[in-house]
């Protein structure tokens, strides 16, 4: 290996340490583990990609954090070249890395594309620097790519996509507002969401939208709340046209942020803007929201978004290998629509590990790929499992009933599988100490830290209890 490649590697590895902890296993794995650094000359570094799909998806869907490993590491003239390897990928390493300089060889083809340098858009993007707010542009944060047209409609989410495509056409003045769209997890809750504010932004671009995560309202109040201008961060949600607020049910539990979008969603209601909620309950089935709140979630439209039928997957998957410019032979997609049920997400991951797969490989997409991919993904992908899951599979364990788990008895095996019920809770939701307790018994934070603690010692010291853990820990991984 000769000098600047090793430059190029070493510089490369900090760019995929620092990509590994900004995205999901799965498409590190798919999308970043099989590159590699090349070169690096007057700040452009250059990385070989195993085809054209390889390097279209990376342009496609990490330009943003590429680009920001590669100012990290080179500065603000950093630059990325991708050399795609139109040979045969089963060559060895070494015999690739020396042959590649003299990138004009027939069989090495080099595709130079500058990473951008600064963002296109030098629009507001943090509510917090707001000088003047009146004049200020807002980013909506919405993305182009989930609109309308590649929303399929399916008996699925009829009722909630048109609701969708009514309020674009009249926002604030349609009976729904707010809009609710509640679903499972990987249903399309926040593509539907997306798409309403693209359109609007299409048919009215004056008005102002912003897509907002409930998770990133909170962060903003909380930072808010420190930095001493809550009445900012308040107005600045105030003048907003269209507010989609994306999974609501994060709210849950914090009742600072509550009270703050309380505020903020009477203001917009009574001035005849439109508001838009997600969730992955419907209402009546969150906990720890504020009834004022829940009460005002209800006045608009609940729609539900429910797992597609066949002839709906069948046209979700053509629509997205259309969308890739990929054909396949519709015994797999058939293949697909058949044995993919759980999610949407799922199923548009299936489809992209098998076009990656036969990309990688250079190999047709079969039938038999199809098969043992679809084995693979669904086995090796995590459900969420959520607190009243965990409750039934540890009450089964023990053949007791939930209402025994959560009763306030001190019988030691009860006590034992309530304790074990918080433990995994907290190891596999996402939920605080606090709501755990909520929804186990009534029980306050302390008691499940406590029961965490216990659980953690038990396991070392007690054989029977280890085998307790372990068996439950292989249930809740399904
Ligand atoms: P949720 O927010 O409910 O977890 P998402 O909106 O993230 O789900 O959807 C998961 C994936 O499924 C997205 O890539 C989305 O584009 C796709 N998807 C969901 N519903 C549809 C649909 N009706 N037509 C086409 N694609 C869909
Ligand atoms: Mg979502």
């Amino acid at each position: 290996m000769n000098i600047t490649t090793m430059t190029a590697t070493v510089v490369w590895e900090n760019c995929l340490i620092f990509i590994k902890d900004n995205i999901s296993p799965q498409s590190y794995r798919t999308w970043f583990e099989p590159t590699k650094a090349v070169k690096l000359a007057n700040n452009a570094l250059s990385i070989q990609v195993p085809s054209k799909f390889f390097y279209e998806w990376l342009e496609e869907h990490y330009v943003k954090i590429l680009r920001s490993a590669l100012v990290r590491e080179l500065g603000e003239n950093a630059k990325l070249l991708y050399v795609i390897n139109m040979g045969n990928s089963k060559e060895g390493d070494a015999s690739l890395m020396e042959r590649l300089p003299s990138s004009n060889r027939a069989s090495v083809k080099e595709q130079a594309i500058n990473v951008p340098l600064k963002t296109k858009n030098p629009e507001l993007k943090n509510p917090f620097v707001i000088p003047g707010i009146r004049d200020v542009k807002i980013d909506s944060q919405l993305n182009v790519n989930f609109n309308f047209e590649n929303f399929l409609e399916g008996d699925s989410n009829r009722l909630a996509r048109s609701a969708g495509y009514a309020i674009a056409n009249k926002p604030g003045g349609t009976s729904f507002n707010p809009l609710l769209i509640f679903g499972g997890v990987g249903l399309g809750k926040t593509h539907l969401s997306h798409a309403i504010g693209v359109e609007v932004k299409e048919k009215f671009p004056e008005k102002t939208v912003l897509y907002v995560s409930a998770e990133k309202f909170t962060q903003q109040y909380i930072e808010s709340v420190k930095k001493n201008n809550r009445n900012d961060f308040i107005h600045f949600y105030q003048i907003i046209d269209v507010l989609i607020v994306d999974d609501v049910q994060f709210l849950s539990g914090k009742s600072g942020t509550q009270d703050v979008f309380f505020h903020i969603f009477n203001h917009l209601h009574q001035n005849g803007k439109q508001v838009i909620l997600t969730s992955d309950k419907a209402p009546v089935d969150m906990q720890d929201i504020e009834q004022r709140l829940l009460s005002r979630f209800k006045w608009g439209l609940s729609a539900e978004l429910n797992f597609p039928d066949y002839e709906t997957r069948v046209a979700i998957i053509k629509n997205k290998l259309f969308h890739d410019g990929v054909d396949m032979p519709e015994e797999i997609i058939q293949f697909l629509a058949n044995n993919i049920k759980t999610n949407i997400r799922e199923l548009e991951g299936a489809i992209i590990s098998l076009i990656a797969h036969s990309s990688y490989n250079k190999s047709e997409i079969t039938l038999d790929l199809a098969k043992t991919l679809v084995e693979n993904y669904v086995k090796n992908t995590k459900r969420e499992v959520s607190i009243d899951y965990i409750q039934k599979i540890v009450s089964d364990y023990f053949s007791m009933d939930v209402e025994t788990l959560q009763s306030k008895t001190r019988k030691r095996h009860i006590v034992q599988a309530r304790q074990l019920a918080m433990y995994f809770s907290k190891k596999l939701t996402k939920a605080s100490l606090a709501s755990i307790g909520r929804q186990i018994g009534k029980r306050d934070h302390a008691t499940v830290l406590h029961a965490c603690k216990t659980v953690d010692n038990l396991s070392m010291t007690d054989k029977q209890f280890k085998k307790y853990v372990e068996d439950l820990t292989q249930k809740l991984s399904m």
